[in-house]
């Protein structure tokens, strides 16, 4: 299947539509959360008062770091060469949605995406949970054959393997570390861009 007949977008925010600013072991000091286990499914586990106050905690960590973040090489250009084609364009993150939307407001991607398709981690039940993505395709009525979920971590990439999509890995530093989790790898979101006919 050829990438660019897909119509259905889903992309990670931080570290794919953004370069990675986030520093996950410092977040987990910041919050006194073990290092080596993923930071939600750690909150999730305690009670709920101390949740409740590590989620806020986060948020707050988190909405410092908008300042910091800009749009990924071609990111840019990709999102609007597939908006002029009349793609869908939706973003999961495991950041907030408020944390989102700033971010993309930050970085100048905001005009690319419907505020309504951009979900978070208290709209949906966090990636590697497929819940996101098929909650958007289920808004779209879209159908997991037309749809590409773009990630630079294993859970964006576990996620659509979960939903059934098409996943694309996107490393900056060419590793790909997951590649098994994908059926693309890109170093650069510009690598997706066609061009002018
Ligand atoms: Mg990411």
């Amino acid at each position: 299947m050829d990438l660019r007949a897909l119509r259905h977008w889903i992309f990670d925010l931080d570290g794919t539509l953004t370069l990675a600013v986030h520093d996950f072991d410092a977040l987990r000091r910041d919050l006194g959360l073990p290092l080596g286990q993923p930071i939600l499914e750690a909150v999730a586990e305690r009670p709920p008062d101390e949740a409740q106050r590590l989620m806020r905690e986060l948020d707050l960590l988190e909405a410092r770091l908008v300042e910091e973040t800009s749009a990924a090489p071609g990111a840019s250009e990709l999102l609007g060469e597939l908006a002029s084609r009349s793609c869908r364009l939706g973003i999961l993150t495991r950041n907030s949605r408020e944390n989102a939307l700033a971010t993309l407001e930050h970085c100048g991607l905001s005009a690319h995406f419907d505020a309504a398709d951009v979900l978070g981690r208290d709209e949906v039940q966090p990636k590697p949970h497929p819940a996101g993505i098929l909650t958007l395709l289920g808004s779209w009525s879209a159908d997991t054959s037309a749809a590409v979920m773009l990630g630079d971590f294993r859970y964006d990439l576990e996620a659509g393997r979960a939903a059934g999509v098409m996943t694309v890995s996107v490393d900056p530093g060419g590793a790909h570390p997951f590649a098994s989790l994908a059926d693309h790898c890109v170093d650069s979101l510009a690598e997706l861009v066609i061009g002018p006919p």
